[in-house]
């Protein structure tokens, strides 16, 4: 009998990347042409596919007034911001350096939110002076602080409180963040009273009110459970005379890493929409902020085989991306796709522990992957446009990787590849005895 060819590989959730003549692809683009001309490690992302990603939420939000506030920490590369605020995103941002980003973006400073849970007051007053949209506070201990920060400039702070609904995001425990006893946001019980104290600082405008309960959240159950959470407080709020104008839902929708199968944007949006007008909350303004879901499958990771090393107990491939570049498995032991780019028939597929050179054994990149590979070969790893380069290190003094925009055919390096001496810039030589 012949042996029955193996399945095709591909890229869970990432149809802009697909295997057209025995090679992986970029919409109009060869993935090893990319490689050859830039290198490696190497972003390379998908416009269309982010588009495509916004378009979902747009979809699902039609006809309402809703601000699609990109959570920038997902990836906050100046050309990756363009692409969303061209396609009419505002932005998430939870730091002065990613409000200078936004700014430098193109952003409109009015459809930039500002979430976090440590807000420097030299922060808060940059964002006062530049005049962003919201502040999402979280404690009221920040209250006070911006309160005073506005006063001193004269101006009053448009605030929303980040309430924590104290739902089960049902997500791993470090990107989980709307349960009691993590350090984010206003405690539902404590919410009105904290409402309270925020409407009676004249440093303050309340305009709103926040909620984010976790990321990589793959059922519609936790959204809803904390939606309605957050409108009983709506409704004790309002009823208590604050009048809240804005409803901002959060972000942590989930992507397929690895067989997950999470609601698409416009789906979540639908059962949403249909809650909110069921409790007659239909038309109120409403803010999200997605990050992962807009990016993360976007982009994939360009690595090349460095080494071969079979062993008694394991077979390493060693590669030359790493932890530093791409930091989910040590940190969330996270799964990501591993894809050959040219997948080959001729050496044999062993099962191998994909690594990077760096001296840490949690350095690794997937685990029992089973793979046909040969030092010189390219690998793809998949869902690499979310939480990668934006946590990527210097770690073992690697540069960070180059990164690559693919629209169609066209191709453009919107980072180029650090050198060493981009690294050491910031370095004085010794100079005391
Ligand atoms: C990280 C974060 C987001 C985005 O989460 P994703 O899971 O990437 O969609 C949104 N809002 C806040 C406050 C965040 O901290």
């Amino acid at each position: 009998m012949p042996r029955a060819e193996p399945p095709p590989p591909y890229l869970p959730g990432a149809p802009h990347f697909a295997y057209c003549d025995g090679e992986l692809w970029v919409e109009g683009l060869r993935v090893a042409d990319l490689a050859r001309e830039h290198g490696t490690p190497l972003f390379v992302y998908s416009v269309a596919a982010m588009r495509a990603a916004v378009a979902a939420y747009q979809r699902g939000l039609q006809g309402r007034d809703a601000l699609i506030c990109y959570a920038m920490k997902a990836n906050s590369t100046l050309a990756i911001l363009e692409v969303f605020a061209r396609a009419g995103c505002g932005f998430d941002i939870v730091s002065g350096g990613e409000l200078e980003r936004a700014l430098r973006a193109g952003a409109a400073p009015e459809r930039i939110v500002f979430s976090g849970v440590g807000k420097t007051r030299a922060e808060m007053r940059r964002a006062l002076q530049v005049g962003i949209g919201c502040f999402n506070v979280e404690s009221r201990a920040e209250l006070d602080v911006l309160d005073a920060v506005a006063r001193e400039l004269g101006v009053r702070a448009p605030v929303s409180l980040r309430v924590n609904p104290d739902v089960d995001a049902q997500t791993h425990p470090y990107i989980s963040t709307g349960l009691k006893g993590n350090k984010f946001g206003i405690a539902h019980d404590e919410a009105l009273d904290a409402y309270r104290h925020a409407a009676s600082l004249s440093g303050l405008s309340v305009v709103g009110i926040d909620c984010h309960i976790g990321s990589q959240i793959t059922s519609i159950g936790p959204y809803l459970d904390a939606l309605d959470r957050v409108l009983d407080l709506v409704e004790a709020i309002e009823a208590a005379g604050i009048p809240l104008h804005h409803l901002d839902l959060g972000g942590g929708l989930g992507i397929e890493y690895h067989g997950e199968q999470p609601p698409a944007a416009d789906a979540l949006w639908q059962a949403m929409l249909a809650r909110l007008d069921a409790r007659g909350h239909g038309r109120r303004r409403l803010l999200l902020e997605p990050g992962r879901s807009l990016v993360g499958n976007a982009g994939i990771c360009v690595t090349q085989v460095l080494y071969t090393k079979p062993g008694a107990a394991k077979n390493f491939l060693i590669v030359d991306a790493a932890m530093n570049d791409l930091p989910r498995p040590a940190m969330y032991e996270a799964w990501h796709a591993i894809a050959p780019v040219r997948p080959r028939a001729d050496v044999p597929a062993r099962t191998w522990d994909v690594v990077g050179p760096v001296c840490e054994s949690g350095d690794w990149l997937g685990r029992d992957r089973e793979l046909a590979a040969q030092p010189g070969d390219l690998l793809a790893v998949g869902s690499a446009g979310a939480y990668c380069m934006s946590m990527a290190s210097h770690y073992n003094t690697r540069g960070k990787a180059a990164e690559v925009l693919v629209s169609g055919a066209r191709a453009q390096l919107i980072r180029a590849r650090e050198t060493v001496a981009d690294l050491w810039r910031q370095e004085r030589a010794l100079a005391l005895d």
